[in-house]
């Protein structure tokens, strides 16, 4: 598919290709998101009956870009300190002691820190209560220092209006 962009409300426009006539039609689109492909129908383009080259309008345009962009942003995004503190509501102190001891991955770029949202992610997968209590009962290793983040999280979530 071409990657112009027209205005929204035309109804024929000409074709950059080939000067034919381009109506306004629908058609779906498929966006890959890793292994898996996700399908918008009823995408508005103009679409070239002598050449069947097809263009999509600008405003469907925004909106699949930001629907792949939230698909895909996940895998790609990377973190500061301060945002990643921020995602755990936890000091950049904590931060930092969670590094030292290699409970989150950090990578250190010049005298940066910076943290894949990924990372950030399998280490709150690590420490979900579920699992957490689960390797408890198991006597797994659980550290302290998790338990005391999600008690403290579950005591925030549970009195937000409260401060500490
Ligand atoms: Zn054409």
């Amino acid at each position: 598919m071409s990657a112009y962009i027209v205005e929204n409300n035309v109804k024929t426009k000409l074709c950059d290709e080939c000067n034919g006539t381009m109506h306004r039609t629908t058609t779906d689109i498929d966006l890959k998101c890793g292994s898996k492909i996700l399908t918008i129908r009823g995408i508005v383009v103009y679409k070239c009956h002598n050449c069947d080259n097809e263009v999509v309008t600008d405003e469907e345009f925004g909106m699949i870009e930001k629907i792949f962009e939230s698909i895909n942003k996940p895998e790609i995004d990377v973190l500061n300190l301060d945002e990643t503190a921020d995602l755990l509501r936890v000091s950049n102190q904590t931060i930092y002691n969670m590094i030292k001891e290699n409970r989150l991955k950090a990578y250190k770029i010049g005298r940066e820190w910076r943290f894949m949202r990924s990372d950030i992610q399998a280490y709150l997968d690590g420490v979900s209560s579920d699992k957490v209590w689960g390797a408890a009962a198991k006597g797994g290793k659980v550290c302290n220092h998790d338990m005391e983040i999600i008690q403290r999280e579950a005591a925030k979530r549970g009195k937000n209006e409260r401060d500490e």
